[in-house]
């Protein structure tokens, strides 16, 4: 029961307060009803690998082991790249060595496993970059040579810029900002064409950033995320107010992509969300 071809991005490190005044083509884009937006309080530890794994596998650190960065190994929990296999559904990514570690093979060898195309692996078409300096617009650009030449029906893209010059000059900064502003003229690019084309889209990060350059911790700076989501399966105005779960966004994608979540999703109703035209 195969829905919609879905593309998943993360950027990574963006706080919500920061998403909402620079991203000024995304929240155009809510203005004008054509994306509804979401707050989302991030798993803990607000750090990038583990919220990883709970992007892509819908499980806590404390179910799926993967509870610090330094964790160099396959994940044991069937991800969405394991479950869009298992249905015969095309995935690639262009993402963060990370993700290849957690998905594809660990640990990751830069000058093997950079590019990957193998069917039989979780990620089959994966370009993985291991510079967090490695610029946002070049991540966007692999990403669109996967989807123009590959055509997969789970597209994931991750950004690590914001992430970076946040550590650098810390959440209240020009740069920060700046960084943002950059992500959301990259994406002002690509989304026209892919909203032409029909895809179902999911903008998010997996955790943000504080006043002090840091996040792992609990603060709001550091969990409170944007949920940007577009196509046919959301109907707006959205839920700006109320908080989704991070822990929610796995199983939502599944039922984007016509999956059945697995036995370790909790689903969790996105307001908004529609079904067979049914609005849940
Ligand atoms: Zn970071």
């Amino acid at each position: 029961m195969f829905l919609g071809k879905t593309i998943m991005v993360v950027l990574d490190g963006l706080r919500y307060d920061v998403a909402i005044s620079e991203m000024g083509y995304l929240n155009h884009l809510v203005e004008h009803s054509k994306s509804a937006l979401y707050k989302v309080k991030s798993e803990l530890p607000s750090l990038s690998r583990p919220l990883y794994e709970v992007l892509l596998t819908g499980t806590p650190s404390s179910i799926n082991g993967i509870t610090a960065n330094k964790i160099v190994r396959l994940s044991n929990q069937t991800s969405i790249f394991h479950l869009c296999r298992k249905e015969g559904l095309t995935t690639a990514a262009a993402a963060y060595y990370w993700v290849s570690e957690l998905y594809n093979s660990a640990p990751f060898n830069v000058f093997k496993d950079r590019l990957q195309h193998d069917v039989e692996k979780p990620i089959q078409h994966g370009a993985f970059y291991f510079e967090d300096t490695y610029p946002d617009s070049h991540v966007f650009a692999d990403a669109e040579h996967l989807r123009k030449t590959y055509d997969p029906d789970f597209l994931y893209i991750h950004s690590m810029n914001i992430d970076d010059v946040g550590h650098k000059y810390t959440s209240n900064s020009k740069e920060y900002r700046g960084q943002a502003n950059a992500a959301d003229s990259l994406l002002a690019q690509l989304l026209p064409t892919w909203m032409a084309e029909g895809y179902e889209i999911l903008i998010t990060s997996d955790h943000g950033m504080n006043e002090d350059g840091h996040h792992g911790g609990t603060g709001s700076g550091e969990r409170d995320v944007a949920l940007f989501a577009i196509g046919e399966s959301f109907r707006t105005p959205s839920n700006k107010e109320g908080i989704f779960p991070q822990i929610g966004i796995a199983p939502l994608v599944c039922r984007l992509l016509g999956l059945h979540p697995t036995e370790a999703m909790n689903q969790i109703p996105l307001p908004g969300f529609v079904k067979n035209n049914q609005l849940e």
